[in-house]
């Protein structure tokens, strides 16, 4: 479903990534886990199509994306893609379901009033992560812990091949923090939904199926669980 191969990438004089081969099924949840300035984000971006690799390939769902020109990686990242960053990154002017639906707005040409599907799909998602009442609510109106789960149903609404969430649930306090990691291990159960996860979290990284450890620019352990 997702390969890197041979991924290297460097800022200046500063080799940040130094070979990076990795296989991803569809379906899987992997922690990628490391410390501070090992080239986990660096690494996610990359795999994300929100950076380029000076070297290597990434393959997702049979594509090269390294292939790919800006336009078509844009289209291929909206469709293919859902993100979850520490901060989540809503809108603030637009309601809950607005912020979940514009991923899809993005991606068609269709005019919102049209989309009534969209729209049935959003609040369905929304409701499925505990959100049915919050629908209309502003993000300044929810708690830290709605805030993410609504970040989650935006990375959810184009039904993505891959999530990739960096320091998810950085943010978040433990009790929210638990919640949101038994979401995503409920998500892959539901929809097969794959996750890619960098976590300073050990509870987390050790409830994936694969935990990957960085050091340096490059994966130094690979746990199975
Ligand atoms: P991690 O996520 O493991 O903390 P990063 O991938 O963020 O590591 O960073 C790896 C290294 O690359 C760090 O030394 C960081 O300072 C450097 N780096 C990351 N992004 C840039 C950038 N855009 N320009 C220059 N250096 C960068």
């Amino acid at each position: 479903m997702l390969e890197a191969k041979s991924i290297k990438k460097k800022y200046g004089n500063l080799e940040v990534l130094k070979g990076i081969d990795l296989k991803i099924n569809q379906g899987e949840v992997v922690s990628i886990v490391g410390a501070s300035g090992a080239g986990k984000s660096t690494l996610l971006h990359i795999l994300g199509t929100l950076d380029k690799a000076d070297e290597g390939e990434v393959w997702i769902d049979n594509q090269n994306i390294s292939l790919l020109k800006d336009k078509e990686l844009s289209v291929f990242r909206n469709q293919k893609i859902g993100f979850i960053f520490q901060f989540h990154n809503l809108m603030a002017e637009f309601s809950a379901l607005e912020n979940v639906c514009m991923p899809a707005w993005i991606g068609s040409s269709e005019l919102r009033v049209q989309s009534s599907e969209l729209i049935i799909k959003s609040k369905s998602i929304l409701e499925l992560l505990g959100l049915g009442s919050r629908i209309n609510h502003l993000p300044s109106e929810l708690s830290g812990g709605e805030q993410q789960r609504v970040a989650v149903a935006r990375a959810l609404i184009n039904s993505p091949a891959v999530i990739f969430a960096d320091e998810p649930s950085g943010n978040l306090d433990s009790q929210n923090a638990e919640e949101l990691h038994n979401l995503f291990f409920d998500l892959r159960k539901q929809f097969n939904q794959t996750f890619v996860i960098i976590t300073h979290n050990e509870q987390l990284a050790n409830m994936a199926d694969r935990k990957l450890t960085m050091q340096d620019g490059k994966i130094m352990q690979s746990s199975e669980f």
